[in-house]
């Protein structure tokens, strides 16, 4: 399984080391954050992840 955790789930991109600094916990690069104008931060719920954001990984490691 290739799946990077400081890969942007969006862009495939390499996220900005310093973001992650700030944000420990986002899956996606500041555009892309910017362009959906919010951070895509995992929060330890029951579900885990949204069902949108499961499909976006599932085609990330089966693509
Ligand atoms: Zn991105």
């Amino acid at each position: 399984m290739i799946f990077f955790f400081h890969t942007c789930l969006k862009c495939g991109r390499q996220i900005n080391p310093e973001r992650l600094q700030v944000l420990p916990e986002t899956r996606i690069c500041k555009e892309c954050a910017e362009k959906l104008g919010t951070d895509m931060i995992f929060h330890r719920t029951e579900v885990g992840m949204d069902p949108d954001t499961y499909k976006d990984l599932l085609g990330a490691i089966r693509s």
